[in-house]
């Protein structure tokens, strides 16, 4: 049974006044024993939504959220280990390049990822696209890939944060996710269950991210690196732009394509410079070499095919083909029907609604709508413009790979209202809005 009355919690929050913190750990620990009502929890949370939680009770709640299940220390670990982890956004595959390019820099990314919800698949959706390539990677096993290649992405499981795992479902069934203290737990406490020495978060803003404004970005990256502050982590958090797809590619087994791409030094562009930015700040840290040094380190990776190779060597260690790194295309899943997007007219792109065209992806099939749906791996679009750039009428401006032509057509008109062309010069958005967070003393 649970110390003291969950009421107790309920009220605190519900009059605004500070929560005890033996209580509110009991409540949360009890909730993940199943010792506490769900319309108990639902009220707690819906208070907390309401009257928001200061540092103390946002880091009490953390804490009883990572001990109520299994940690991953990853003591074995002998090189530097950093995690990276992001909001969300359209079009973001950086993990999919950070992992390889940074194990092939020396560091250890041990990377436990979840599904995709919403607009767009998740990281191991995106890998499972490579044929036999598993993700459900049994602690010991996920730990030694780690140790060996230096990289690992899988699947986490059940008994790391349950209580984060129930608390989110029921803020998702009560209308509450959307609160910055109860994101920042929730985020964080998956991330410091976890024995990195670095935590990299990048917080997305604008059309396509979950924080749509740069004043919650700023806010929702503040409460994460104050956290860890807190608990005694490094983090740096970056917050950055998703006011476009970051990327290309909005699908999975087409997200591969393009991390290959770059991966092999050919793409240039915004998911590059995202993830040899995230590697250079991850290896300065750790290493203590200059930042310019680092990220030229990364952009070398790339350039000279290590990255790849390190890439190549984690899709064969967790049982992909890893002739996915040579031809891609002729391995990964393909969609029947290809079609062009044509632009309608001529103009600079000064606004692209990105969340549309993530909704554009998945109803072709490429995101689930609740956690058990299936995805497709195949469908999904690849947009290439990004905003300033000049576009002609009849321009290609990508394709969308679908199961049919009417699907196809459906998407590429989408894809068209989506994008506000004007006349003359627009300013492309900063790739990096700010950097927070610190390193332990
Ligand atoms: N992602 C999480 O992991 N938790 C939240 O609360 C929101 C987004």
């Amino acid at each position: 049974m649970i110390d003291g009355d969950p009421r107790n919690v309920i009220a605190a929050k519900r009059d605004g006044l500070a929560v005890d913190p033996e209580e509110l750990r009991a409540f949360v620990l009890g909730y993940a024993r199943g010792e506490v009502a769900d319309q108990q929890a639902a009220a707690f949370v819906m208070a907390a939504y309401l009257n928001g939680l200061d540092d103390a009770e946002t880091l009490t709640l953390t804490r009883a959220m990572v001990d109520s299940g299994e940690t991953l220390p990853l003591e074995r670990i002998s090189r530097p280990k950093v995690d990276k982890h992001s909001t969300g956004g359209v079009a973001d595959g950086v993990t999919l390049v950070f992992a390889p390019l940074a194990a092939c820099l020396g560091l250890a990314v041990a990377k436990l990822s979840g599904r995709g919800l919403g607009h767009t698949g998740g990281t191991l959706d995106k890998l499972e696209s490579i044929p036999g390539l598993r993700t459900d990677l049994e602690p010991a096993a996920f730990e030694r890939q780690v140790e060996e290649i230096g990289c690992a992405v899988a699947g986490q499981t059940a008994d790391l944060v349950p209580a984060d795992g129930a608390l989110y479902a029921l803020r998702d069934a009560t209308a509450t996710v959307a609160s910055i203290p109860l994101i920042a737990a929730s985020v964080m406490s998956k991330k410091l269950a976890v024995g990195s020495d670095l935590i990299l978060l990048d917080v997305k803003t604008g059309s396509g991210a979950f924080m749509k404004t740069l004043e919650d970005a700023n806010a929702l990256a503040q409460a994460c690196a104050a956290l860890a502050r807190d608990w005694g982590r490094s983090t740096r958090v970056a917050v950055t732009d998703m006011s476009q797809p970051l990327g290309d590619a909005i699908g999975n087994a087409l997200d591969i394509v393009e991390a290959v791409e770059v991966l092999r030094g050919r793409m240039r562009g915004r998911l590059r410079d995202a993830a040899v930015m995230f590697a250079g700040e991850g290896l300065s840290r750790l290493t203590g070499i200059g930042m310019g040094e680092g990220r030229a380190a990364a952009a070398s990776a790339l350039d000279d095919g290590r990255a790849l190779e390190a890439f190549r060597a984690m899709v064969a260690a967790q049982g992909g083909d890893p002739r996915v790194v040579d031809d891609a295309e002729s391995v990964l899943p393909r969609a029947p029907v290809r079609l062009p997007i044509l632009a309608e007219a001529a103009g600079t792109l000064a606004i692209v609604d990105a969340e549309a065209l993530g909704r554009a992806s998945g109803d072709l099939g490429a995101a689930r709508g609740r956690k058990a749906d299936p995805i497709d791996p195949a469908v999904g679009i690849v947009f290439r413009p990004k905003i300033g750039d000049a576009i002609e009428a009849g321009q290609v401006l990508g394709e969308v790979h679908a199961r049919t032509e009417d699907e196809a057509e459906g998407a590429a008109a989408s894809v068209r209202s989506a994008l506000t062309l004007v006349e003359g010069e627009v300013e492309p958005p900063p790739l990096v809005y700010d950097w927070q967070g610190q390193m332990r003393p």
